[in-house]
């Protein structure tokens, strides 16, 4: 058996292109990539770029997460291994790096998913200290977006709470509601173990205690023996079809890049907007997105051409 290539992708969410793209986002997945390669294992790496994702206030998780309806963020989190290891958080709060907190519960609960106040509490305990996502420039666009809300009165709100999509589509600006940038790492080391990494602050306005796909095994977030894939876009659409695992589940069969790209095909077909970065037991790298847009960046050992965190359009 050839040996495996030592890979990482990240992705930045997928959508509609903004009309500007925010100065730095490219190189910050480019960094992002940079800092996984200094991990050795395939954990470390998917953990160190997400972490460093989740510093960065552009991307939608931990710091620079979106706000919910009542101004809260509500931050979903996962990691999984290719032996089927696995740890989730839903709806946390007041943790700078959920995902650390989902690998927390991978290595040391006997449990897979903590939600709520509960994953807040566990963060706590297991040595996670208080920490305020919540930018200066989120909570200002809160604001405004609650009082276009109010203007529409009663009614306006009433109609809100049962098409919370008609209404973030009224009241979002296009490149908000276009663009996602839920965040994401795929990576396969040298002894051939994979594992994946998504984190996110859902969408803006969501209802509190909405959980997307990113932290639900098989929906946003999958790895296994064959593949290890992370997902984006949106989230209720992905956890209905099962997304990232009907991905890896594809690559018994298919390569990679075709594997994500059937994924997509059908994701379309479902009317469900997605994207989706993957890797297989080999090493091999792919991508595929059915939206006009997902930033990724990638580092392939021995690739073809491609410096390590070559941002790829
Ligand atoms: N899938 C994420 C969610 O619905 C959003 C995203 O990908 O940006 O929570």
């Amino acid at each position: 058996m050839p040996t495996p290539r030592k890979t990482l992708l990240v992705h930045g969410g997928c959508g509609r292109r903004p009309s500007t793209i925010p100065e730095g986002r490219d190189e910050a997945l480019a960094r992002a990539v940079a800092e996984g390669l200094r991990g050795k294992s395939a954990i470390d790496m998917v953990e160190r770029a997400a972490r460093f994702l989740e510093d960065n206030p552009l991307f939608n998780a931990g710091t620079g997460s979106v706000l919910t309806l009542e101004g809260h963020v509500e931050m979903d989190a996962a990691v999984m291994t290719s032996d089927l290891h696995a740890g989730a958080v839903g709806g946390i709060t007041g943790v700078r790096h959920p995902i650390s907190v989902a690998r927390a519960v991978m290595e040391k609960t006997d449990h897979h998913l903590l939600v709520g106040e509960g994953a807040t509490k566990f963060a706590r305990h297991a040595g996670f200290p208080l920490y305020d996502p919540r930018t200066a420039t989120r909570k200002k666009r809160w604001k405004e977006l609650i009082a276009k809300l109010r203007a529409g009165g009663e009614a306006a709100e009433d109609r809100y709470w049962k098409r919370t999509r008609s209404w973030l589509e009224r009241y979002l600006s296009p490149d908000e509601r276009g663009h996602r940038s839920t965040i994401g790492a795929v990576a396969c080391d040298a002894k051939g173990r994979l594992a994946v990494a998504t984190s996110t602050g859902g969408i803006w306005l969501k209802l509190p205690g909405r959980v997307g796909d990113s932290p639900v095994l098989g929906g946003g977030t999958y790895a296994c023996e064959q593949g290890a894939v992370s997902a984006t876009g949106f989230g209720e659409g992905i956890l209905r079809l099962g997304l990232a695992k009907y991905a890896c589940d594809l690559m018994r069969t298919l390569p990679c890049q075709k594997a994500l790209d059937r994924a997509t095909a059908f994701a379309r077909r479902e009317g469900v907007e997605a994207g989706l970065i993957g890797v297989d037991k080999g090493g091999r790298p792919g991508s595929s997105k059915n939206a006009p847009w997902m930033p990724t960046a990638r580092s392939v050992e021995g690739g073809p051409g491609r410096a390590p965190g070559l941002p790829l359009r």
